[in-house]
């Protein structure tokens, strides 16, 4: 396995993209995408494959302002450095600023900044294709499905071009960091050769260059309809991975001598009662257990330690009633409550809708997404001796879809 630093990533934004349209609406590496410059969908998906890889961003001379506003938090620990007259020029600047840093990475992704729906799946592609080649250069690619046409400028075919062998180069293009610098520098110092990707310079230079299977959807974003198609691929995801979560909670606490225990909420007359620092409520504690695994937000102690004074003999509805909050907070939509009560006695089936109704008070959903459900334990093991009690629960919670929620 490599380590985190053995790859850096250089990401060429220098380009003005008029082709993208209107000089008005600017660079398209800046224009928003579902709400967010598409700079910064392209650095996230690089921090979403490896969070502590370097990155230097390739600018145009004018837009450091522009690039730090369209990145926000993106752009944290993002080096940037203004580009050159030419694409190479500017990759090459690049590659300076990466191999000046204090830990060069061993490898380098040079990568279009206009592609912001690179993969974590592409790039751990890459990695393990690198890995078991370490001296070569390795870049995705898809082979090309349409006949190939050659015209003059008035549209006239002049020929057919057979495709076979002939694929369309994606980015981001790896290459051993130091060896692709001293191409580059050996480029720059000759005027006459002038490269649209990396890998020409590659070949160029006669080092090896290997071919993997590019993505589909690893579009260029170039012409105004590359916009509009990818509004669609993001509208697309957002339907197709929803984020649904399901909690679950467990509970369970003692009984000793005593005359009512509260479930779910319900006070129910019982020979015993259920010992606890609070009202030892094991259905809503299970229930607030599953609705703050969620959120990933603890348990019910780290929230309501025992040790504390104020918790002692309290109504477990202000715990319930916490989570649900917190969950609320987070931008969830609470839709299903279920939870299971384990005891020989008190029978809770008298109860259930009682039970019920305070579920959907307290968590604040109808009660038609609450349930309670109970079994005896068949009198076997504490509970079947009644030595004690258990609740069981799951939290069904739905979230804004990934890449919707966060413009
Ligand atoms: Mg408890």
């Amino acid at each position: 396995m490599q380590g985190p630093a053995d790859f850096g990533v250089v990401i060429v934004a220098a380009g003005r993209g008029e082709r993208a349209g209107s000089a008005a609406a600017g660079p398209k590496q800046y224009r928003l995408l579902g709400g967010k410059a598409v700079i910064a969908r392209t650095v996230e998906a690089f921090r979403r494959w490896r969070p502590a890889c370097p990155i230097v961003v390739v600018r145009h001379a004018d837009d450091e302002a522009l690039l730090a506003a369209s990145l926000g938090e993106a752009g944290h620990g993002v080096m940037s450095v203004p580009g050159g007259a030419t694409r190479q020029a500017s990759v090459r600047l690049g590659l300076a600023a990466l191999a000046a840093a204090d830990c060069p990475p061993a490898w380098v992704m040079i990568h279009d900044a206009a592609r912001p729906f690179v993969t974590a799946g592409l790039l751990e592609r890459i990695a393990e294709t690198i890995a078991a080649a370490p001296d070569v250069g390795v870049i995705p690619a898809l082979p090309i499905a349409e006949t190939v046409k050659a015209a003059e400028p008035d549209g006239t075919i002049t020929r057919t071009v057979p495709r076979d062998g002939l694929y369309r180069a994606q980015t981001p293009q790896t290459f051993p960091l130091a060896d692709i610098l001293a191409i580059h520098d050996k480029a720059a110092a000759r005027h006459d050769v002038e490269f649209t990707d990396d890998a020409s310079l590659y070949e160029w230079a006669s080092s090896p260059v290997r071919l993997i299977a590019g993505e589909k959807d690893n579009i260029k974003l170039t012409f105004p309809e590359d916009f509009v198609e990818a509004e669609r691929m993001l509208a697309d995801s957002a339907v197709t991975v929803p984020d649904i979560r399901v909690g679950h909670g467990y509970d369970t606490h003692q009984f000793v001598p005593g005359d009512e225990v509260i479930l779910c909420g319900v006070t129910i007359p019982h020979n015993r009662r259920l010992s606890g620092h609070s009202d030892a409520d094991v259905g809503f504690h299970a229930l607030t257990d599953a609705l703050l695994a969620t959120i990933g937000a603890g348990d019910i102690g780290s929230h309501f330690p025992p040790s504390d004074p104020r918790w002692k003999g309290a109504p477990s509805h202000i715990f319930l009633d916490h989570a649900a909050r917190l969950v609320r907070e987070e931008g969830g939509t609470i839709t299903h409550c279920d939870v299971t009560l384990l005891c020989e006695a008190p029978k809770i089936g008298p109860h259930r809708d009682a039970m019920r109704a305070e579920i959907a008070r307290v968590v604040g959903i109808d009660i038609g997404r609450a349930s309670v459900k109970a079994t005896t334990n068949e009198r076997i093991g504490f509970i079947g001796r009644e030595e004690g009690m258990v609740g069981l629960a799951t939290a069904t919670v739905v979230f804004a879809p990934a890449g919707k929620d966060t413009p």
